[in-house]
């Protein structure tokens, strides 16, 4: 049956043996205190919380999902106990600043963190998924005043907070919004308006819910620069209800535990963060730091399928394999893991699921030096990176991780099919994260049409070298890497130079270039990774072993679906049929 075991091993792997991060924190004073042995211990406590607190309410949640009644939402069985363990243990303010309360952590320990919790239940993770987000946001925007008033209870998570965005008709396109604030004399604002699919609107899980809103001013300027953020929490200050409800949640899909809400703003209470019209520069301090927890979500559930799917075909038995092991014994039929169909999936998975650990760690780590190093060039560059891998990373993990999922479902059969296994649970959750925080085509456009072209492809290119540079000299998977990241290059050039004559070209060919940019990131990964353990020290460890396997498949299997992506670009520079309007 479904259980998840956080990995613990591996994570321990990346951090230490190849990112040397240990190392690195030594050289940020922020972090020059933590040592390796701390972090572990950190990892090793929020491993306790997800696998013996949360996962068990996995399962019950998804069948229970969530009650609606009068506007108030009761969240299923063994939540609220599980979100205060949580809070009593600290873990939301893991990464936050000390001076607001909180643990001044990096930003990988955070990414671990939350990898753990959504394997676990991703639905309950949903909740204080945003805290982050939010902090980061009024952190950066938020007056003194409101800073007073709320950062201390979202780092503390005795508030949770929500991102109240999407409206019917503005989903994609927020510059479509109608949400309007209107000016009080005492400074305040009444916000009027209806916003849907907002994650834990209500919920029973904190006393308060501090809503991020955005709305438009008076007069304010039509699309995306009339577009102004609010703070407008359930309760006012003086203890009053304010004038928001939950009119309704969502019968959906996956994530059935976290509750999706119809939200009605009737003239409820709001201050501006921020400066006025520039609502969507100050949330994108929150989508940020949300598209790259989305990315976990992916990676959180393609290992929790391999997991399951890897122990499944380990214990199945059908059929004799075709070349059977010296000296297995005689069986009328094998382990499925056996038959090569098998073992290239779940090889293709883990390649996938521990190279997107090694990129996402490495990019969590660019994000705490981008906010901590005392070099200012240094910050810049990383603030860069992290820029140009955001999109990446959300939208390849996201797509890998519902891909997984639904490979590691054909692994069990019809089993799979069935609920008592839990792999129909993770392939309907794991689908809503390619959807959310920007659908993963914004994300592709975004890298590409918003990012690489503009600039024709010159901070994307050095990112390109430095990952070409960071390749270990006369490593046995360096020169295919470095083509590769060669043959991307070319790509990038190229199509910044083509989409020149071309205005829809980039927008053609986004999501093949996203995902060739996706593929090298784990190429360039698994070139490093293999180089480690390739060291005479790990020579008779298994673990090791595994790992120069898993390389070696990587460069045989996975690396030529990279070839395919750029001829997908490259066939995209042939112009697309309009289709016929409706009618
Ligand atoms: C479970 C769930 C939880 C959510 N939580 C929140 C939340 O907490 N807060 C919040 O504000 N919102 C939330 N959302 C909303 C979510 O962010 C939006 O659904 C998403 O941004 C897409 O908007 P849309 O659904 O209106 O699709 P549309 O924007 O109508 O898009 C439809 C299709 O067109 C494509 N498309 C649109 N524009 C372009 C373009 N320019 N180029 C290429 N393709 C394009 C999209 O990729 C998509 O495939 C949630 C949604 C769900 C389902």
């Amino acid at each position: 049956m479904w259980h998840y075991e956080p990995p613990l091993r591996d994570m321990r792997y990346v951090i230490e043996d190849v990112l040397g991060l240990p190392a690195q924190w030594a050289r940020l004073p922020a972090f020059a205190e933590l040592d390796a042995d701390t972090a572990q211990q950190v990892l090793g406590e929020a491993a306790k919380f997800a696998r013996d607190v949360l996962a068990p309410t996995n399962a019950g949640g998804d069948l229970e999902g969530c009650h609606w009644a009068d506007g108030e939402v009761l969240t299923p069985k063994g939540f609220r106990e599980a979100y205060r363990a949580f809070v009593d243990a600290g873990w939301p303010a893991l990464a936050c600043a000390p001076e607001h309360g909180g643990q001044g952590l990096p930003q990988v320990l955070n990414a671990a963190l939350f990898e753990m919790l959504v394997a676990a239940n991703h639905a309950w993770t949903m909740y204080p998924g945003l805290l982050h987000g939010a902090y980061e946001c009024l952190h950066a925007h938020a007056s003194p005043e409101l800073k007073a008033a709320y950062l201390g209870k979202v780092v503390s998570g005795e508030w949770l907070a929500t991102m109240c965005l999407t409206e019917a008709q503005a989903g994609s396109d927020l510059g479509l919004l109608k949400s309007r604030a209107e000016p009080q004399a005492d400074g305040s604002f009444r916000l009027h308006g209806n916003k849907i699919f907002i994650s834990g609107g209500e919920h029973d899980l904190t006393d308060n819910i501090v809503h991020l809103v955005l709305a438009r001013l008076p007069d304010a300027p039509v699309g995306s620069k009339g577009i102004s953020l609010f703070v407008a929490p359930k309760f006012l200050p003086d203890g009053s209800r304010n004038a928001l409800r939950c009119d309704g949640i969502e019968k959906k899909m996956g994530i059935k535990g976290s509750a999706t809400c119809v939200m009605s703003l009737e003239g409820a209470t709001g201050w501006l963060v921020g400066e006025p019209n520039r609502g969507l520069a100050a949330m994108f301090a929150m989508m940020n730091s949300a598209r790259l927890h989305v990315a976990m979500q992916g990676l959180a559930h393609a290992e929790n399928a391999h997991q399951n799917a890897l122990r499944y075909a380990q214990e199945r038995l059908q059929s004799r394999a075709a070349v059977r092991p010296e000296g297995a014994p005689a069986a009328s039929a094998d382990p499925i893991v056996m038959h090569p169909a098998l073992r290239r999936t779940l090889l293709r998975q883990r390649v996938l699921v521990e190279g997107a650990r090694l990129v996402a760690y490495e990019t969590a780590h660019s994000l705490d030096v981008s906010e901590q190093s005392p070099d200012a060039a240094e910050r810049a560059l990383a603030h860069d990176d992290v820029s140009l891998l955001t999109p990446v990373l959300k939208a390849f993990f996201t797509d890998n991780g519902f891909q997984i999922a639904s490979d590691a479902l054909q692994v069990f059969g019809g089993h799979g099919y069935i609920h008592d296994w839990g792999i129909e649970q993770c392939v309907r959750d794991s689908r809503i994260a390619m959807i959310y925080e920007g659908t993963n085509q914004i994300q592709a456009i975004d890298l590409l049409v918003r990012k690489v072209v503009p600039d024709g492809g010159l901070k994307f290119g050095a990112l390109l070298d430095r990952l070409a540079a960071g390749l270990p000299p006369g490593g046995l998977h360096s020169p295919a890497a470095r083509e590769a990241i060669a043959a991307l290059r070319e790509a990038t050039l190229q199509t910044a130079s083509a989409a020149r004559a071309d205005p829809e070209l980039a927008w053609r060919v986004a999501d093949d270039f996203l995902r060739a940019a996706g593929l090298v990131l784990i190429v360039q990964a698994w070139a490093r990774a293999a180089e480690v353990s390739s060291r005479t020290e790990f020579a008779g460890d298994a673990f090791h072993r595994a790992k120069r396997d898993t390389a070696q498949h990587c460069f045989a299997y996975v690396l030529p679906e990279l070839g395919h992506a750029l001829r997908m670009v490259a066939a995209g520079r042939e112009a697309l049929a309009y289709l016929p309007a409706s009618g």
